[in-house]
């Protein structure tokens, strides 16, 4: 463990800390190609230590197969402690928590140095969209298990993007020319997504 995970271990500079099992840094290879950033651990990932080990990261590992990518990437959350209400169940994480973990995600994403960066959910992709120059955005699994898991068409949906950002990552000059690659993957590319949906 090196010192700034040391640090990051007594964090208190949110609610967060205050209900925590375990501090979730993230998972996978330093450096890595594609960075994940997703919202927050949850129940379970409180308890492991690891990010994405419940229902919602096996399906996101699916994702990931059905998609091609197997290794190469680093996967954290916005907040390292797992947000609770007062009812003990997972909630959203606020701004201010958000914003108090900011820098410990953009110090890993530095040692990480991803060619791009995949927002899980929206919460990720608003907080750090500008902080990126080539990232993709792909619906929260949590959302895809509502609505049906590998059965529902967001799994597609959430496939599809995922596919483009392997087919990126092995065509890496492209991804810095602009010449087959956009910088930005919307929804909108691959599906027409709602206004109201909620991921
Ligand atoms: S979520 Fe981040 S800022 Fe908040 S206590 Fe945990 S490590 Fe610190």
């Amino acid at each position: 463990m090196n010192c700034a995970m040391k640090t990051v271990t007594k964090c208190m500079k949110c609610s967060a800390a205050l209900t925590r099992r375990k501090i979730v840094i993230g998972r996978g290879s330093i450096p890595a190609k594609i960075l994940f950033i997703g919202e927050a651990p949850g129940r379970t990932e409180d308890l492991f230590g690891e990010p994405f080990v419940g229902r919602s990261g096996r399906l996101l590992e699916s994702m990931l197969l059905k998609a091609g990518i197997v290794d190469k990437y680093y996967i954290t959350n916005c907040l390292r402690c797992r947000p609770t209400d007062s009812a003990d169940q997972n909630r959203e994480p606020t701004g201010d928590e958000v914003l108090a973990c900011m820098p410990n995600v953009l110090h890993m994403a530095s040692r990480v140095h991803p060619e791009i960066v995949v927002f899980i959910g929206k919460v990720a992709e608003s907080y750090y969209k500008k902080h990126f120059p080539i990232t993709a955005s792909i619906l929260h699994p949590s959302f895809v298990l509502r609505k049906g898991g590998e059965n529902s068409p967001w799994f597609e949906h959430n496939v599809s993007i995922l596919r483009r950002v392997a087919d990126a990552v092995n065509h890496t000059e492209s991804l810095f020319t602009g010449s087959r690659w956009p910088v930005t993957v919307a929804h909108s590319d691959v599906h027409d997504v709602p206004e109201e949906i909620s991921f």
